[in-house]
């Protein structure tokens, strides 16, 4: 099967699983997720499943990818920020949709592939760099919208991306300690306070404190 085969498959299984929003299903549609995994994959870009991109880590599944880009109700005048920008993928998708992407990883290897292929794609409104992203960007805030695609241990919402959080602004974040039981959240600031809506279950690597060490020495294992 063709590789726009594949992916015309693809995006009819996502409209089946309740990927609606025609703005999401045409970013996705315009990004080669081929170009985000690595080559012995290449044959495995269109479907529906997670794949390793190095480093312990993983290139979410498309599903995942566009239900939680739909549940972010990204507007092409936004200003956005991703935390765990991983193989870019998701930033790619999210960049096509917004004003302004900022994105942030912790391992710097996968950010500086990750940088590489948007650049490949000719995509200039992301901003990236690495670090610990559960402190956010605060020279940046506030965001209109969070996107946070590793999930959170605690029970609460990070304080410090809930505080970059816009009035009117939306954040999406897999939450849940054991990784049999997360699921993704979503949190509404209003004037009001926060409101937060538990959504569907997921299964995401962990968002992890701080930065790691020895990253450069780990790169050449891939
Ligand atoms: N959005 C990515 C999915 C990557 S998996 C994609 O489309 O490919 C989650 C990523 O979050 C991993 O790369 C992991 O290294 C990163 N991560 C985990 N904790 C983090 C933190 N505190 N700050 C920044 N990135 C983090």
């Amino acid at each position: 099967m063709s590789i726009e085969a594949r992916k015309i498959r693809l995006l009819m299984q996502l409209r089946k699983s309740g990927v609606t929003d025609t703005r999401v299903l045409g970013a996705i549609e315009r990004v080669p997720r081929e170009i985000f995994v690595p080559e012995t994959f290449h044959d495995q870009a269109y479907e529906d499943m997670a794949l390793p991109i190095g480093m312990g880590q993983t290139i979410s599944q498309p599903l995942i990818v566009a239900l939680m880009t739909q549940a972010l109700e990204v507007g092409d005048r936004h200003k956005v920020l991703e935390i765990g920008t991983g193989s870019g993928y998701q930033a790619a998708v999210l960049a096509r949709l917004c004003r302004r992407l900022y994105t942030i990883e912790r391992h710097k290897p996968l950010l500086d592939v990750a940088q590489q292929r948007l650049a490949q794609m000719r995509i200039h409104n992301v901003t990236a760099k690495a670090g610990d992203g559960t402190k956010g960007w605060p020279e940046q805030a506030p965001f209109e919208r969070i996107l946070v695609t590793a999930a959170h241990g605690g029970i609460e919402a990070p304080k410090a991306l809930t505080d970059q959080l816009g009035v009117g602004g939306i954040m999406v974040i897999p939450m849940g300690s054991e990784r049999r039981k997360q699921r993704v959240v979503r949190f509404r600031r209003s004037d009001a306070g926060i409101e937060r809506e538990d959504l569907w279950p997921v299964r995401f690597v962990p968002l992890l404190p701080d930065e790691p060490e020895g990253d450069a020495s780990a790169a050449h294992r891939e």
